[in-house]
């Protein structure tokens, strides 16, 4: 389907779930004292938030490509805070329709349903608190991200518990259905992210074929899909530039990690080139040929499949060249015409991967590769520093189409910060810059 038709599917489902109760209420709702109103409307709008939020970071290919990862989390993250402060806002309205609502707050003495709702802010709050000091705290990620994800569970299944022990709202048959609907839908794709994806989908199983070096402190793992006797081979096809999560065993429990595909979009093999960054990261290397892996992907937007470009600058910093590799060697297999520009910063010489890969990709396709390092050593004459105007309007010269030019932009935050500067000066159109973090989280 079309990328812009996706997006505009994904965000009217969105826009749906986040307004549809609150419209529903406001038409059947009866003549209410003002409080009583806005406390409900304030809560129904946190559920949807709540339920949007939950849904967002599910690993669902066909909305991580409609809006790219980085959105995607973007997202997720403004709509927990929305819940929170919705969730505060409603409180503060139950409270204002009558102050001896306050007791509500008195755990011993509530009824179920305010219990259930003092359960949900505390575990919302911890939630919002944990999610603020991520990096801050000195949690490994892996710890961190369960005692989130136990955290929304928590507030998911405790707030359903304040609406159903709350009665009136699902006594009425049209608020009713959708809250069914609702419960439906995050218990089916929580399913779906949480036991068939990691537990029983077999198209997610493949076997080690390689690892090969690339440097003292990068590796390329070479994965082809596991075939199994009377099953037909998994089927396994992506767009240049995606990324998938990788698992050593098959548990919804086993450590996983995200790492760009970097191999061309026509190969049999799938390969992932990684640098060895901590102890999962470093494991990865001493896989044997024949070891089986688990890979969760097509994920993201980070990709050129989709555009109308006339033509490509890439810029990448350290392992952020793998999106471009697999962009770059999916274009060579295709003969693809149009120009690329590839900018490349590294620390020092060593650091500079596949160079002579894209001096051989440079004889199929219409390549020019920008080397710029960080820390050069005596006798390099190459580009210095940071990527800066002069360094790009050097890239860009002679460019036949500038307006037409996708700029695809993968490495450092501060790398990619200072990109987006510089194309903001050099009058980039923004919907034409993509970029990709490899520390979104
Ligand atoms: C979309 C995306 C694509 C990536 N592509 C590549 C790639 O092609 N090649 C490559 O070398 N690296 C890539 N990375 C980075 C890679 O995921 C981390 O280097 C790896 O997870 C580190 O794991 P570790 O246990 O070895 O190191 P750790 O020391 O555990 O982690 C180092 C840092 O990596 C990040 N990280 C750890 N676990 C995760 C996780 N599960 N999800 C997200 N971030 C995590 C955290 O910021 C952490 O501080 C990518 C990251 C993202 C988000």
């Amino acid at each position: 389907m079309d990328q812009r038709l996706l997006r505009a599917l994904w965000l009217s489902v969105l826009g749906f779930i986040i307004s549809a109760p609150a419209i529903v209420w406001l038409t059947i709702a009866p003549v209410e004292p003002l409080w009583n109103h806005l406390s409900i409307l304030t809560g129904l709008l946190a559920l949807s938030a709540l339920v949007c939020a939950a849904v967002l970071p599910s690993r669902l290919r066909s909305l991580n490509r409609a809006l790219g990862i980085e959105s995607v989390i973007d997202v997720h993250r403004f709509l927990g805070l929305v819940t929170a402060a919705l969730v505060f806002a409603h409180l503060a309205c139950v409270v204002a329709e009558n102050p001896a609502n306050v007791a509500l707050l008195n755990f011993e003495t509530a009824p179920k349903r305010a219990q259930a709702a003092t359960g949900a802010t505390a575990a919302l709050a911890a939630l919002a608190g944990l999610a603020v000091l991520r990096g801050r705290t000195r949690l490994s990620y892996e710890l961190w991200r369960w005692l989130h994800v136990i955290l929304a569970v928590i507030v998911l299944v405790l707030s359903a518990l304040h609406v159903w022990w709350l009665d009136h709202l699902v006594a009425e048959p049209a608020l009713g259905t959708l809250f069914g609907l609702l419960a439906a839908l995050v218990v089916g794709i929580f399913g779906y992210r949480w036991a068939w994806r990691p537990m029983f989908d077999a198209s997610t199983e493949f076997l080690v074929r390689e690892v090969r070096q690339e440097n003292a402190t990068v590796s390329t793992l070479v994965l082809e899909p596991r075939r199994r006797r009377h099953t037909p081979p998994t089927t396994w096809a992506f767009a240049p530039g995606q990324f998938a999560w990788i698992r050593l065993e098959r548990s919804v429990t086993a450590e996983e990690h995200p790492f760009t595909i970097a191999s061309s979009a026509h190969l049999d093999t799938t390969e992932f080139t990684i640098r060895h960054a901590g102890d999962f990261t470093r494991a990865l290397r001493h896989l044997p040929p024949g070891s089986p892996v688990w890979v969760d992907g097509p994920h993201g937007a980070f990709t050129n499949d989709v555009g109308t470009g006339a033509g490509f600058v890439m810029i990448a910093g350290g392992v952020g060249v793998t999106p471009m590799m697999s962009m770059l060697r999916t274009a060579a297999d295709r003969c693809d015409p149009r120009p690329y520009r590839l900018v490349v910063v590294a620390s020092s010489p060593e650091d500079l991967l596949f160079r002579d890969e894209l001096a051989d990709l440079r004889r199929h396709l219409n390549l020019v590769v920008t080397e710029v390092l960080r820390r050069p050593h005596d006798g390099w004459y190459g580009h210095t520093g940071e990527i800066g105007v002069g360094l790009l309007s050097m890239v860009l010269a002679g460019a036949a189409h500038p307006a037409e030019i996708d700029y695809f932009i993968c490495g450092p935050s501060s790398l990619v910060t200072d990109a987006l500067s510089v194309l903001d000066v050099l009058g980039a159109a923004p919907a034409r810059v993509h970029t990709e973090q490899f520390d979104f989280v």
